[in-house]
C-alpha cells in the first residue's frame, strides 16, 4: 500500500505542485478543499497539471476543527502537508483577524487534529521568509532572528513556534520549512513575478497599455514552486524532524525581474511601467536573501531552475492563456 498524504491549501501553487510530486511517488493524495459556490473552477491548477482526477478532495476548513478531526478520522494520513493560508501579504493589512484566524490559529487546529488523532504521522508547516521581515543578518538562515512586518508574517510566526513546540511537547515529526518567494506559471495573480508577467503578455497582445507597480527597489530571492515542493517532501523523508530555510541564494529587485518580462516578449519595460503609489505597502520587507547551506547538506537539496528561466516560463504561459482564451 502506497503512503496516504493530506494537503491543504490544495487548490493553491503549492498544492498542485506538491499533489503532483506526492502522486508521481505513489502517495495517494487527499487534498482539504473548503466549500465555495464556485467548486467548478476549484481545481484550476490540479487541471493545468492534469491530475485533478488523481487528487481526493476532501472539504474541510482550518478554521474549523471538528471538521479537521473528522478529516483525520477518515484519511489517517501518513503526512500532512500544512499548506494552507491566507497567503497575500497585502490583504493581511485589510483583513488581519482573518488572517490571524486562518495563517495563526488555522496551525493549532491541524496540530491539535493531528495530535489527537494521527501522533504517529509526519507533519509539514509551510513557513515563509516574511518571518525576517525587517531583516537582522543580511543573508537569513535557521539562526537568524524574527523580526515580521505584516499581519501575514506575524501569523506565520505563531505557526512556525507552535511546530516546533509540538514537535518539542509532543515529540510529533513536525518540521517547519521557512520558504523564500517562490513562483511559477501557477502562481496567484496578485502576486508581484504573475502580475508583471500576465500585464507583459497583456501589452504585447494589444489588450492593455500600461502596467502599475508599487516599490519596484524592493528585493527577493525567488525561486520555482516546483523545485521547492521538493524540499518540503524531502522534509518528511528524514528520520528526525527539523527546520530548514529554502531559498536559492541570490537577490534581484522587482524592476530587474520586471525587465527580464519584457525583454523576453520584446517590449520596452520603461514605456509601460508605471509607479503607482497606492500600491506600497504600510511597512515593506526591502530585502530577503536566503541562505539555504543546511538543506543542501541534509536534504540534498538545491534551487535547480534560475529567475530568468521561470519568468520568461511564465510570460510564455500567460501569452499561452491569452491565446487559448481568446480562440474559446
Ligand atoms: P496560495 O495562495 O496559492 O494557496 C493558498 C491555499 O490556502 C489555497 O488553496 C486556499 O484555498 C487555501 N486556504 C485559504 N484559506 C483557507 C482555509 N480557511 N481553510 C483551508 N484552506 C484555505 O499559496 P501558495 O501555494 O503560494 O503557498 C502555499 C503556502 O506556503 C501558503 O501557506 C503560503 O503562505 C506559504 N508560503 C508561500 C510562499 C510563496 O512564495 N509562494 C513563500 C513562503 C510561504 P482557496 O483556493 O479556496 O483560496
Ligand atoms: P511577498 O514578498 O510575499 O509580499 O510577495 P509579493 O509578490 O506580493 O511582493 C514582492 C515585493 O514586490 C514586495 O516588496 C512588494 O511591495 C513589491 N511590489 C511592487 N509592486 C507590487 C505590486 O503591484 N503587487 C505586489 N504583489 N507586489 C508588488
Amino acid at each position: 500500500m502506497g503512503k496516504r498524504a493530506l494537503v491543504t491549501g490544495v487548490t493553491g501553487q503549492d498544492g498542485a505542485y506538491l499533489s503532483q510530486l506526492l502522486l508521481n511517488e505513489g502517495y495517494e493524495v487527499f487534498g482539504l478543499v473548503r466549500r465555495s459556490s464556485t467548486a467548478d473552477v476549484n481545481d484550476v491548477r490540479l487541471r493545468w497539471l492534469g491530475i485533478a482526477d488523481d487528487v481526493r478532495l476532501v472539504d474541510g476548513n482550518l478554521r474549523d476543527l471538528s471538521g479537521l478531526i473528522r478529516t483525520f478520522r477518515t484519511v489517517q494520513p501518513d503526512e500532512i502537508y500544512n499548506l494552507g493560508a491566507q497567503s497575500f501579504v497585502k490583504s493581511s493589512w485589510q483583513q488581519p483577524i482573518l488572517t490571524g484566524e486562518v495563517t495563526a490559529i488555522g496551525v493549532a487546529n491541524i496540530l491539535e487534529a493531528m495530535r489527537l488523532e494521527r501522533p504517529e504521522a509526519r507533519f509539514y508547516q509551510a513557513s515563509s521568509s516574511e518571518m525576517y521581515g525587517l531583516i537582522q543578518e543580511p543573508m537569513q538562515s535557521e539562526e537568524t532572528p524574527f523580526y515580521p512586518r505584516s499581519p501575514y508574517a506575524v501569523a506565520k510566526l505563531y505557526g512556525h513556534w507552535l511546530t516546533v513546540n509540538y514537535r518539542e511537547s509532543y515529540g510529533l515529526h513536525a518540521s517547519s520549512g521557512i520558504l523564500f518567494n517562490h513562483e511559477s506559471p501557477l502562481r496567484g495573480i496578485e502576486f508581484v513575478t504573475r502580475k508583471v508577467t500576465d500585464g507583459v503578455a497583456r501589452i504585447k497582445r494589444g489588450q492593455v497599455s500600461e502596467l502599475r507597480l508599487g516599490n519596484i527597489d524592493a528585493k527577493r530571492d525567488w525561486g520555482h514552486s516546483k523545485d521547492y515542493v521538493r524540499a518540503m517532501w524531502l522534509m518528511l523523508q528524514q528520520d528526525e524532524p527539523d527546520d530548514y530555510v529554502v531559498a536559492t541564494g541570490r537577490t534581484t529587485t522587482v524592476r530587474e525581474m520586471c525587465r527580464i518580462a519584457f525583454e523576453h516578449a520584446g517590449l520596452d519595460m520603461d514605456r509601460y511601467l508605471v509607479i503607482d503609489p497606492e500600491l506600497f505597502r504600510p511597512a515593506e520587507v526591502d530585502v530577503l536573501l536566503g541562505n539555504p547551506a543546511k538543506a543542501k547538506e541534509k536534504l540534498g537539496w538545491e534551487a535547480t531552475t534560475t529567475l530568468e528561466e521561470m519568468i520568461r516560463e511564465m510570460v510564455d504561459a500567460d501569452l499561452r492563456r491569452l491565446t487559448l482564451a481568446a480562440a474559446a
